[in-house]
């Protein structure tokens, strides 16, 4: 189990209880959980600028294509006059305190989800071409086989069982970090996670997996659909939203500022007291001007109220070493703070999850192993190693 913080808030039978109450008992109940709520409340940030009105979950939800008002020009968040967007300093966001409560949600393991690198037994011989074919990278694959070879030469390893072991020790070793874990303990809430990666990474579906396993643990989370350039796009977030209970701030319309996007689902995460809000990015920018310009917008729309946890760079497994320069450029333009390693159900190619670590230094926080809802674990050395050096049945 992972140990984060979230916001404290009336208990989950209460607000069923509401649902199911009479109207009579419905608002004497409102009024206990509105008491409650006012304990754990914290000061609201000030009124909200011109077009960025704030939406309610449900009512997002409904709001399928809401009327673009003639009047309600759509906020240029650079622009924004500082009394009116609510500039929180570090010290004014909210930090742990009695708000906040510790608690535990699942783990979610890599179980069978890492394909074995050997389809028969081990040989020392063969290592190296195994390494390179499986995307470990040319450097990676010598030193790894050669790492094996004097470990086994040390220890007087030599039957298949007894080289997998050392194999997988030695992965272990080399790809245990301390900052695998993903940023949800700091206890300022509400957390900001920006999703960022190219078109069809799976930013869209990774999001839809965390909004759907924090949901399950009772986390309040809002999603923002800031890739606004594809009505279709804004549409697969919101049925992930749908899917998972979580809110959803939608463009007004297509094309939409993403910045201003951002903004809007910050604010809505504060005025609901979510426990989290997810920035859907487009990843089709141009060049690494335009990407850095855009996403260098939506964080300093987001700083404006909330302070930013993750950036987490989506990366799609099965595109093999292309994905390492791909994954080069984002780093480059954005302050990526861990990777999301997707569709390592396609591939046989795992190590490129080693790879991607190594070159950009930077932890593998999740991987995606299919495009279900639950298709997701939390990246841990140990299981990753373990899968890798497998012995399956046939093998
Ligand atoms: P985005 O453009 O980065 O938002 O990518 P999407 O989330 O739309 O995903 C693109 C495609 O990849 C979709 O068909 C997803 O179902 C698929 N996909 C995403 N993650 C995984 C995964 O872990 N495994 C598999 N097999 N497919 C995935
Ligand atoms: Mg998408």
């Amino acid at each position: 189990m992972f140990k984060f913080l979230k916001r404290l808030r009336a208990k989950k039978e209460e607000a069923d209880t509401l649902e199911l109450a009479t109207a009579e008992t419905a608002e004497k109940a409102q009024t206990k959980a509105s008491e409650a709520k006012q304990v754990i409340d914290k000061p609201e940030p000030s009124a909200a600028p011109a077009a960025a009105e704030a939406v309610s979950p449900r009512e997002a939800d409904e709001h399928k294509n809401p009327p673009a008002s003639e009047n309600a020009a759509q906020p240029d968040i650079e622009s924004l006059p500082q009394e009116e967007a609510p500039d929180f300093t570090q010290e004014e966001i909210p930090t742990r305190d009695e708000q906040v409560i510790e608690v535990e949600l699942p783990k979610r393991s890599l179980g069978d989800g890492i394909r074995s690198l050997f389809t028969s037994s081990l040989d020392i011989e063969d290592l190296e071409d195994i390494l390179l074919l499986a995307d470990f990278g040319v450097e990676a694959s010598v030193e790894i086989t050669e790492d094996l070879r004097r470990a086994a030469q040390k220890t007087g390893a030599t039957s298949d069982a007894e080289l997998r072991l050392l194999l997988k020790d030695l992965l272990v070793a080399r790809l245990n970090r301390e900052d695998s874990q993903l940023n949800l303990s700091d206890g300022k809430l509400p957390y900001v996670f920006l999703v960022v990666g190219v078109n069809g990474a799976g930013k869209t579906t990774t999001i839809g997996k965390l909004a759907k396993w924090l949901s399950d643990g009772e986390w309040e989370v809002v999603l923002g659909a800031a890739d606004t350039f594809r009505a279709a796009a804004v549409d697969q977030l919101a049925t992930w939203a749908e899917r998972s209970g979580a809110g959803i701030v939608r463009p007004e319309r297509d094309g939409q500022d993403p910045a201003s996007v951002a903004y809007q689902t910050v604010e809505l995460a504060i005025k609901n007291d979510a426990d989290i809000a997810i920035i859907d990015t487009a990843g089709r920018l141009q060049n690494k001007k335009d990407l850095m310009d855009e996403l260098g917008k939506i964080r300093r729309a987001v700083e404006k109220q909330a302070q930013i946890n993750e950036v987490l760079l989506v990366i799609d497994a099965t595109t093999g070493q292309n994905a390492i320069s791909q994954a080069k450029a984002f780093t480059e333009v954005a302050d990526v703070t861990g990777i999301v390693m997707t569709k390592l159900d396609g591939t046989a190619k795992g190590g490129i999850v080693y790879a991607i670590q190594k070159q950009l230094d930077l932890p593998v926080k999740l991987v995606g192993v299919g495009e279900g809802i639950n298709d997701f674990a939390f990246f841990s050395a140990e299981e990753f190693a373990k899968g890798l050096v497998a012995r399956k049945p046939g093998n």
